[in-house]
């Protein structure tokens, strides 16, 4: 009886949608394993869409509605995760031209170097050479894992072409695309460090020097200032090092938001007070470490509308694909309905 009454008050009640975007920038032409790029176009029209079908809000905004326990129907907060440069330099724009305003969550361990995040490291390292020794010795996590790569030692144009709009976990088994996921997969709980030494060790066997793309790179500290700069971009944490919250102990979650927090807030001269989970995880005590470290809201990545009965320390959010604005209408009067 509870939880159908339960069900009946969600149902019902006024509901907003929180939206998850990563980069703007062409994805043609490149892989794109994770669906990262919605391009500069298909931005502009999703933009045109919401103000027509939502109500552009602030995350700040909605964090102290939902407090006060009115959440807005028909609210829609834009969100982008890890600090990409293309946020200041071509969303930016767009965001201002259709004032709609945005929070973009900064990796903040990234905005003092060059590095790409380590997932596009990892695609430059995997899924860009031509060519790659015949087989593969790595030291993950304490053990030796191996891979003879066969077929996919070479990654012809007719290969790469196919690929293009494959994502990480639809490779066929020995593809390029399976050993990438594979790899992927041993990465994500490790810790930064541990991280860094099998990067190296995988550029070092593929003959690929260190050699960040600038068009992958995140937000220099004078970009982050430009882009918060007009107070239509508000800046939020994503950790320091992209640490996968379930894998770590209380102790280094902490630390991670403790840091990033400071970290952004002397470039910025503001206080943060909005945090995103690095992949949407968080274990069961991350809420609370959030909350004790001064932040007012949290971001998952749980596909759902807000509505007051949502934790502010879990708020869920719709990722965002490289739709048209069709697709993307259909999506967002779907979701805020939902
Ligand atoms: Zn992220």
């Amino acid at each position: 009886m509870t939880s159908s009454l339960g069900w009946l008050r969600r149902r019902w009640a006024a509901k907003s949608a929180i939206l998850m975007y990563h980069r703007v920038a062409d994805p043609a032409g490149e892989s794109d394993p994770w669906g990262l790029c919605v391009s500069p176009a298909h931005f502009a029209e999703q933009l045109a869409v919401l103000r027509e079908c939502g109500t552009p809000l602030t995350l700040p905004a909605l964090a102290r509605s939902h407090e006060r326990g009115e959440v807005p129907q028909g609210g829609v907060v834009l969100t982008f995760d890890d600090g990409y440069a293309d946020n200041l330099h071509v969303a930016k724009p767009l965001l201002a031209r259709h004032d709609v305003p945005a929070t973009v969550f900064v990796t903040s361990g990234h905005v003092a170097t060059e590095d790409e995040l380590w997932w596009d490291e990892l695609e430059r390292l995997l899924l860009v050479p031509l060519r790659l020794p015949a087989t593969l010795d790595l030291a993950i996590a304490g053990g030796m894992r191996h891979w003879d790569l066969g077929r996919a030692a070479v990654y012809a144009d007719d290969d790469r072409r196919r690929d293009r709009g494959r994502r990480a976990w639809e490779g066929a088994p020995g593809s390029r695309h399976a050993l990438y996921y594979a790899v992927w997969s041993l990465l994500l709980p490790l810790a930064a460090r541990e991280r860094r030494d099998v990067l190296d060790a995988i550029a070092s066997w593929a003959g690929e020097p260190r050699r960040p793309r600038a068009t992958h790179r995140v937000v220099r500290a004078d970009e982050l200032v430009e882009l918060a700069r007009g107070g239509l971009v508000d800046i939020g944490s994503h950790t320091v090092t992209h640490a996968m919250f379930p894998a770590q102990s209380a102790a280094a979650q902490a630390h991670e938001l403790a840091e990033s927090k400071a970290a952004l807030e002397a470039i910025l001269g503001a206080p943060i007070t909005t945090f995103a989970y690095p992949h949407g995880e968080r274990a069961p005590e991350s809420p609370g470490l959030v909350r004790d470290a001064g932040f007012a809201c949290a971001c998952t990545v749980v596909a759902e509308p807000v509505w007051k009965g949502s934790g502010r320390y879990e708020l869920p959010r719709f990722a965002v694909e490289d739709w048209g604005g069709d697709e993307f209408a259909r999506r967002l009067t779907r979701w805020l309905q939902a």
